[in-house]
């Protein structure tokens, strides 16, 4: 089933790569693929407003195997991706790896957390795509362990979070160090000033693409449950209870309260690991396996995992704190639905949540359904929501249209 008509042929993806995608399961292209797959094609730089959940990786992915797969062949790296934290550079490695494979294409993933030598090693056979975080990228460039001089196609993956995360000036050093003739593209989910900036320096007429925060969100049924602050562990036990064939992932904002309550769960025998930034990144590793593996049931993570995890089959997200940046909770419902799949994102609220509330009902401009579960009724009743939620918040009023812009 490889002939023109299929949808992914149709954006211009050769055979080999119309396999990769069936192979994967996946019979329609998403929004972002659609635009951005064909705008990559042609070789044209892209800024693609989007948030993980969308399809953006095998968006970029996809085309940029196609194109090096017909660029010329050298020993250096002629694909870059560049992102911030080292769980999502292991999630594009695979993804390069699985769409690349019929096309010979060869990735190396280096991030820091891990020695510097076997990555070097790996760096001395050379590779087609190259995917790093930028502190360790920039560490082996430096040592002369890789060149960056025959990039031909660069991608800045999430550029808002490596802005978050200070890798401003690292991220230039990378891109001077690549030739000016590649071809750039860079994602984000939000567009403040400094990623503004940094595609205006980077890229020329670019095409963009610009997906909405609400249809990431398509698929996922959202509800609040209003509960006493002092109850809430009891409450996610008892829920954990009423799904008990779900893959659940649960975010706190603190790591002091993963702790917390990974030991609480545990104490009741539900089979839990925790996932933040305290941790070592083998222990990180480790506890993100045995969820994607289905050992252990529940998740408990705090931001860290929130972006971009991409774990196939989580049925239920559970907010145990409500993020104090509204955007977070996107990003953080997000892991579930992914694809074509449907989830839950339920979030516990107690009074000291409300404000936060407004701020996610405000960005998503939706009411999110408030519903107490009996027994965990909250001795003060929280309020309404606002009558029409208002549009002033949201980050860009053109991200609500997810329309897109031929630059
Ligand atoms: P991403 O936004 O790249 O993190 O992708 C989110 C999820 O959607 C991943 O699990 C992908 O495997 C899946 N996915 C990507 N493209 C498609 C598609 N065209 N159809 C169905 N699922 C997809």
């Amino acid at each position: 089933m490889t002939d023109e008509r299929h949808p992914f042929a149709e954006l211009g993806l050769d055979a080999s790569l119309v396999e990769a995608v069936e192979r994967a399961g996946y019979t329609e292209p998403t929004q972002i693929q659609k635009e951005a797959i064909p705008a990559v094609l042609a070789g044209r730089d892209v800024l693609g407003m989007a948030q993980t959940g969308t399809g953006k990786t095998a968006a970029f992915t996809l085309p940029m195997v196609q194109r090096l797969s017909l660029l010329p062949h050298s020993q250096a790296p002629r694909g870059l991706v560049v992102t911030p934290t080292r769980e999502l550079a292991q999630q594009i490695g695979r993804a390069v790896t699985t769409y690349g494979a019929s096309s010979s294409i060869e990735s190396v993933v280096i991030h820091g957390g891990t020695p510097l030598g076997p990555e070097r090693e790996e760096l001395k056979f050379g590779c087609d795509v190259l995917v790093a975080t930028p502190g360790r990228l920039l560490d082996h460039v430096k040592r002369g362990n890789v060149s960056l001089a025959k990039i031909q196609v660069l991608i800045l993956d999430e550029a808002d979070r490596m802005l978050d995360m200070g890798f401003i000036d690292d991220v230039k050093e990378i891109v001077a160090a690549t030739p000016s003739s590649r071809q750039t593209l860079l994602f984000s989910a939000t567009m403040p000033n400094g990623v503004t900036w940094l595609a205006h320096e980077l890229m020329t007429d670019p095409v963009e693409v610009r997906i909405g925060f609400e249809s990431a969100a398509e698929g996922i049924r959202q509800v609040l449950h209003p509960v006493d602050w002092s109850r809430k562990h009891e409450l996610l036990h008892h829920l954990l209870g009423e799904w008990p064939d779900s893959q659940v992932l649960v975010f706190t904002r603190t790591r002091d309260t993963a702790t917390y309550l990974s030991d609480f769960l545990k104490g009741r025998d539900v089979s839990v690991a925790g996932l933040h930034g305290g941790k070592h990144q083998d222990q990180r590793d480790k506890a993100l396996e045995r969820f994607r593996d289905g050992s252990v049931r529940v998740l408990v993570a705090t931001n860290v995992a929130a972006r971009g995890l991409d774990i196939r089959g989580i049925r239920h997200v559970v907010n145990f704190d409500v993020p104090e940046d509204p955007r977070d909770y996107v990003h953080r419902v997000g892991r579930t639905a992914r694809g074509d799949d449907t989830g839950d994102a339920v979030s516990l609220m107690a009074s000291s949540d409300w404000v936060e509330i407004r701020a996610i009902e405000r960005l998503l401009g939706i009411h999110i359904e408030r519903r107490a579960v009996p027994g965990f009724e909250p001795e003060v009743e929280p309020p309404p929501p606002e009558e029409e939620p208002t549009t002033e918040d949201r980050p860009a009023s053109a991200l609500r249209r997810g329309i897109r812009r031929r630059g």
